[in-house]
């Protein structure tokens, strides 16, 4: 990097500072960011996130890659980096971070007609409109292009009817982008991507609950839902090219370093104490905590060697699958030792008797068997790889 540029990065990471100083409300400090992203309307109507969530969205930075006219604050992929490591810094978080940021927005600016883009970006940018995904079914998850949802072109609009499942925040969500079925007769060609307005007639979202605690599940029924014509995104039939970029966008977002990245190695020292030399006093343990935050900093490293690659034409998109896998393991691991450093006080998942930061962390363990899950499974990501990036045939 040339020296103008450094300083100018130093500059900028020193504006990002000052700024975050003094619009982040300190009583936020440290909250997990993702519990105000869907399913936890309660949470979200807390006056200090939406003082925070305001003050972001006035200055772009919820989505600052994006044009200013869509609610962006036009900046480059490596002030977003400078602004997400200096939240990191102050455990911070950024109040916008949604389905809408992560999937939909990055889709429409690709996919999207005008006119689509000043109807629903500005409105993800500055989180006033949540977004939920539907496109797994009850025959269709790792084999997506089964779905079978129907949508009829009616003439003057699109008319949808069959069932997703495993919808994210559906019950809280004000749109869905959709994969529906428009042709039976070719699998991948015959899908269309659909924006569905959640307050249609006809359509039901029932909550299902988790292993963890939270329903931020739902299954949802269209019954003859009415959808405008222009609420298709690409052409007729070519919904699978659009839903795939969305899935890179998905699992790209997915692998993003978190807060997960903050070091267990305090909790250690207080639940297991020190030997004579200060380190943590069991060796086995300690062993393994070094290893996984070992691996957590060298994926960073990793990310952002890729993203300097990216920048300089290398595509990033068929090592996404690669990545998704790595960060979902090394977040696995951490939740798994967070709750082995609990000792007997990780057995909580309800009830009085155990403190709240420890239901947390095992109900955080138990729904991390997710991360190798959603946005596409563990093995299916590795076909993904294995094809892609290695160019071995298909299985
Ligand atoms: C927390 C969470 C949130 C989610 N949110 C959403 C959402 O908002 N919207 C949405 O549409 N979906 C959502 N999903 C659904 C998710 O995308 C699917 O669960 C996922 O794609 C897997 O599909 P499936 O559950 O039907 O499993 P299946 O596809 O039935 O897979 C079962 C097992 O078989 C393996 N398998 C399947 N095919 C192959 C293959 N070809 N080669 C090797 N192994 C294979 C899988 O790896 C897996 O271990 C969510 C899932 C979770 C866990």
């Amino acid at each position: 990097m040339a020296e103008v540029e450094v300083a100018e990065r130093e500059e900028f990471r020193q504006q990002a500072r000052a700024w975050l100083k003094e619009n982040f409300p300190v009583e936020l400090t440290g909250v997990d960011g993702l519990i105000y992203q869907g399913n936890a309307n309660t949470a979200a109507e807390d006056p200090t996130y939406q003082l925070w969530r305001e003050r972001v969205a006035t200055i772009g930075w919820g989505v600052p890659t994006w044009p200013r006219r869509f609610g962006g604050a036009d900046l480059d992929q490596e002030q977003a980096r400078i602004i997400g490591e200096e939240m990191l810094r102050i455990r911070a978080f950024n109040p916008i971070r949604s389905y809408g940021t992560m999937m939909l927005g990055p889709t429409l600016l690709e996919y999207g007609t005008e006119a689509q883009k000043l109807q629903h970006l500005p409105a993800i940018a500055d989180h006033t409109k949540r977004w939920c995904q539907g496109f797994s079914e009850p025959g269709a998850g790792s084999d997506l292009a089964a779905l079978e949802t129907k949508c009829v072109d009616m003439g003057d609009h699109w008319l949808v009817s069959g069932q997703k499942i495993w919808t994210s925040g559906a019950d809280q969500a004000d749109w869905c982008f959709c994969l529906v079925r428009t042709d039976s007769r070719a699998k991948q060609g015959g899908i269309s991507f659909l924006l569905i307005d959640m307050k249609s007639q006809g359509i039901e979202a029932r909550p299902i609950v988790l292993i963890s605690g939270s329903t931020h599940f739902c299954e949802v029924f269209f019954n003859d839902v009415k959808v405008p014509k222009e609420n298709m995104v690409g052409a007729v039939n070519q919904g699978w090219t659009v839903a795939k970029r969305l899935l890179q966008f998905e699992r790209d977002n997915l692998s993003v370093v978190r807060n997960e990245a903050t070091s267990l190695a305090p909790l250690a020292h207080e639940k297991v104490g020190t030997d004579p030399d200060g380190r943590i006093a069991d060796p086995d343990l300690r062993q393994r905590l070094i290893r996984n935050a070992m691996r957590s900093v060298a994926y960073a490293a990793m990310v952002q060697r890729l993203t300097v690659e990216t920048k300089a034409g290398v595509g990033l998109a068929t090592r996404v699958s690669s990545l998704k896998n790595l960060w979902s393991g090394i977040a696995q691991e951490r939740t798994e030792l967070h709750v082995e450093l609990l000792g007997a006080d990780g057995l909580g998942w309800g009830g009085d008797e155990y403190a709240q930061a420890d239901r947390n962390a095992t109900r955080a363990w138990l729904h991390s068997r997710a991360f190798s899950i959603y946005g596409g499974t563990y093995e299916v990501q590795n076909n993904i790889a294995a094809k892609r990036s290695l160019g071995l045939p298909d299985a």
